[in-house]
């Protein structure tokens, strides 16, 4: 077995990364070294290789050239490892500890060799077990705030910014987000999956009119405006944990994008987990874990605005945009379209492809059916409301309302 010979793009197995990884010297002797596939190979296979020598351990992240769409194949560029790994690489320059280390990679072999986080646990399971994390928010507002900022034409000029860009056009990827965030949870699609309890509900959405269009705003906002590198698929699920560290892992579906997409996609699952958490926790621990939820949706955004209008004063190329007048108006934009965004990522998850674990998880039929008819009223909320809701504070009273027996 001779892979670095052949030259030419194949999927790995367990034995054919530790043939690799020993040809790049990586590990010294296959023969004492463990790998295993952990990824769910849905769109990529993740190897934890382990050298028994020096108890030294490795991640392996491979993109496979398509996705596993309910039983079927949705064609997929292998430019995405490329993507993922870069956008990885940029973020380390401003929130290293934040991410996983990149150690190496092959662009051929579509693989990102990069820091093993098996201690870690993604944070939709910590959080679905009631699991609190003192630090995630500051992480997280700091996370958003560096990364947005550092790829702005505010931080970087129109020339520098375009240059970045171009190395972020990910066709395949936000082909994804467009049809299965903006699109199909809007009319009958295939792709949609609900229960038929739900039907109704899901009826009227479909027949509201002020609600497509809406809707339609934002799509337009996410095809059109290139305002910073977006991790494209902030969720919980693409965040590790541990009890006092996070990272944000999976940038596969980075581009330049509205610079709202990421908070809102955060804070939309934040939501869901909240709206989750009314049915699943006990009743003796519910007031907690919900007020716990409900501070980190605060904070995050208090951290990100805070660190964002820091940095355009600090580091803004023009001194005009380091006025308060401009910080204003940018966080303004970015705090309207996290709420859209928001709104259209929490009723995707009920309607669309892909649910989360957090509401399909919940075992009895009539908690997980007002939990989902919660999320799509939410939804709604969030997208009517985004040029009402003035602060965080405006979204934490909705929901603290809405949950009210
Ligand atoms: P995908 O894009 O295919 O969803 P992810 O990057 O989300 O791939 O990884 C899938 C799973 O593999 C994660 O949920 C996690 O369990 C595991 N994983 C990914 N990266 C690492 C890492 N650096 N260290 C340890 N486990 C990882
Ligand atoms: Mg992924």
């Amino acid at each position: 077995m001779t892979v670095l010979q052949e030259k030419t793009y194949q999927p790995f197995t367990e034995e054919s990364v530790l043939v690799y990884l020993e040809q790049k010297g990586f590990i010294k002797d296959r023969k004492e070294a463990d790998c295993k596939e952990v990824g769910d190979g849905n769109l990529n296979y993740v190897f934890i290789v382990r050298d028994n020598t020096t108890d030294r351990s490795i991640v392996v992240k491979q993109a496979l050239p398509y996705a596993k769409v309910v039983g079927e194949s949705w064609p997929l560029s292998l430019d995405r490892a490329r993507i993922e790994r870069q956008a990885l690489q940029e973020a380390a320059k401003h929130v290293p500890h934040l991410v996983p280390e990149v150690y190496d990679y092959d662009d051929t072999f579509a693989i990102t060799v990069m820091e093993d986080l098996s201690d870690y646990v993604i944070l939709r399971k910590g959080l679905i077990e009631g699991n609190r994390y003192v630090n995630l928010a500051e992480h997280i507002g700091r996370y958003l705030a560096e990364t947005l900022f550092h790829s702005s034409d505010e931080a970087l000029g129109p020339v520098e910014k375009k240059k970045l860009a171009r190395q972020f056009v990910n066709p395949d990827l936000c082909d994804i987000t467009e049809k299965l965030v903006f699109t199909d949870p809007y009319f009958n699609a295939e792709s949609n999956s609900y229960a038929e309890t739900l039907e109704e509900t899901v009826n009227e959405l479909w027949q509201d009119d002020a609600l497509l269009f809406e809707v339609a705003k934002l799509k337009k906002q996410f095809l059109t405006e290139g305002e910073a590198l977006l991790h494209g698929d902030l969720h919980t699920g693409s965040v590790f944990v541990t009890s006092g560290e996070t990272k944000v892992i999976d940038p596969e579906f980075a581009f330049f994008g509205p610079a709202g997409f990421d908070a809102g996609a955060f804070l939309a699952n934040l939501t869901l987990n909240f709206i989750a958490q009314q049915e699943r926790s006990s009743e003796g621990d519910r007031q907690e874990i919900s007020a716990y939820l409900l501070e980190a949706i605060e904070q995050t955004w208090a951290v990100f605005e805070q660190r964002y209008r820091e940095l355009l004063k600090e580091h803004a190329v023009e001194e005009r945009y380091k006025s308060d007048e401009y910080a204003d108006y940018i966080v303004k934009k970015i705090w309207q379209d996290t709420l859209g965004f928001a709104g259209c990522k929490t009723i995707r998850r009920i309607i669309g492809l892909a649910h989360v674990e957090d509401i399909d998880g919940i075992e009895d039929d009539e908690s997980r059916l007002r939990a989902q008819k919660r999320a799509i009223e939410t939804g709604r909320h969030l997208i009517f409301n985004r040029q009402q809701w003035q602060s965080p504070s405006d979204w934490t009273a909705y929901l603290k309302e809405l949950v009210q027996p």
